[in-house]
């Protein structure tokens, strides 16, 4: 539960929102009810429950897109109706709701909330007692807001570049194993779902070390990302390419059944043959392949895989070893 809120914002608000309601309105509801005023109670306490519902279906379905927008609306209306039914005590709930509209919903829905908050407040023009006050007010909530949308706009722009560092391999620019490890448990619920089979290809380079060893380093890397650009260009655009770490990469290949993945895995076999070089020849790889069993877990299947992949390495190297066509002992102990 603490790991959620401390890496999903929009839950972190939603939920701080949550409780604020709980905590912020009951008072009020409750001093509104004794003083006769039931209207304001009344929307002090719809408001309450309509963000306690959003704030429980975002806990429970994960989808906080929707409950962030649903609660921005309900908080927007919220403070509008407050401002509305008790006046100018009333526009200071406005605020909160400016601010954190920009972290609960896209920043284009937000700014269309908050304006349309402001401007219903001025429409009514109830709550202020002078224009000078209303333009006040209009110029100060037009101030939050954009104070607001820089700061959930450059915070929404460093999340995004951390997510590309955690997920992508600076020197290749593939996907790295941690995104990979989330791919394969998408694609076996993917297949257990629709049916849908999925190769899946461990790839590695064949005396890599010798290459470093003997060019250097950087013309290591040269290699690693020579063979990346053609397997890029190889392979289809709904497969997916990972490092995996070194010089070993993986292939996942949805829709593609036995046949049509042994004639794929030839051609990769031979480009890689004629075009991959380091300066003083050619560079091969091997592969081990393995396609998704009903009911198979990602890491048994990954363990298949690897096991083709160690007997391509023991056979020889520079050729495509598929799990299928191991005997299931051999499946069995490469697994483990
Ligand atoms: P095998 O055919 O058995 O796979 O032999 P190998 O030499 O390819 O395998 P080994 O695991 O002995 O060596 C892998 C080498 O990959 C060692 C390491 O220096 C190199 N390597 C790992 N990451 C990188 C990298 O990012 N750049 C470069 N240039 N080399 C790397
Ligand atoms: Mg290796
Ligand atoms: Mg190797």
């Amino acid at each position: 539960m603490l790991y959620r809120l401390k890496t999903d914002l929009r839950l972190s608000v939603i939920t701080l929102l949550g409780i604020s309601a709980l905590l912020g309105i009951t008072p009020f509801a409750i001093m509104r009810f004794a003083q006769g005023n039931a209207i304001a109670g009344l929307v002090d306490l719809t408001i309450m429950l309509a963000i306690l519902s959003a704030m429980t279906y975002a806990w429970v379905t994960g989808d906080t897109a929707r409950s962030g927008f649903f609660m921005a609306i309900v908080a927007a209306s919220g403070a509008v109706a407050v401002g509305a039914v008790v006046g100018e005590p009333g526009l200071f709930w406005l605020y909160p709701v400016l601010v954190t509209s920009f972290f609960l919903t896209e920043a284009r829905y937000a700014i269309f909330i908050n304006v349309a908050a402001v401007v219903a407040l001025m429409v009514h023009g109830v709550a202020f007692s002078s224009s000078v006050q209303m333009w006040s007010f209009a110029t100060t909530a037009f101030v939050v807001s954009a104070c607001a949308f820089a700061f959930a706009h450059r915070n929404e722009d460093q999340r995004e570049r951390l997510e590309h560092l955690a997920t992508v391999d600076p020197l290749t620019g593939v996907k790295n194993r941690r995104s990979m490890d989330e791919e394969l448990a998408i694609a076996t619920s993917m297949a257990a779902r629709n049916g849908i089979s999925q190769g899946l290809v461990l790839l590695d380079i064949d005396f890599f070390k010798q290459v470093n060893d003997e060019y250097g380093h950087s013309v290591g890397d040269e290699v690693l990302k020579e063979l990346v650009n053609l397997l890029q260009k190889n392979v289809r655009r709904s497969d997916q390419l990972f490092r995996f770490g070194g010089e070993e990469f993986v292939l996942l290949m949805p829709g593609v059944e036995q046949v049509g993945l042994r004639a794929v895995m030839h051609n990769l076999q031979e480009i890689i043959r004629r075009f991959l070089r380091h300066p003083g020849g050619p560079v091969t790889a091997s592969f081990g392949v393995a396609v998704l069993k009903p009911d198979e877990s990602p890491e048994d299947w990954f363990g298949r895989a690897d096991g083709a992949l160690y007997r391509a390495k023991e056979t020889g190297r520079d050729r495509v070893v598929y799990s299928e066509d191991l005997p299931e002992v051999a499946n069995v102990q490469s697994a483990v």
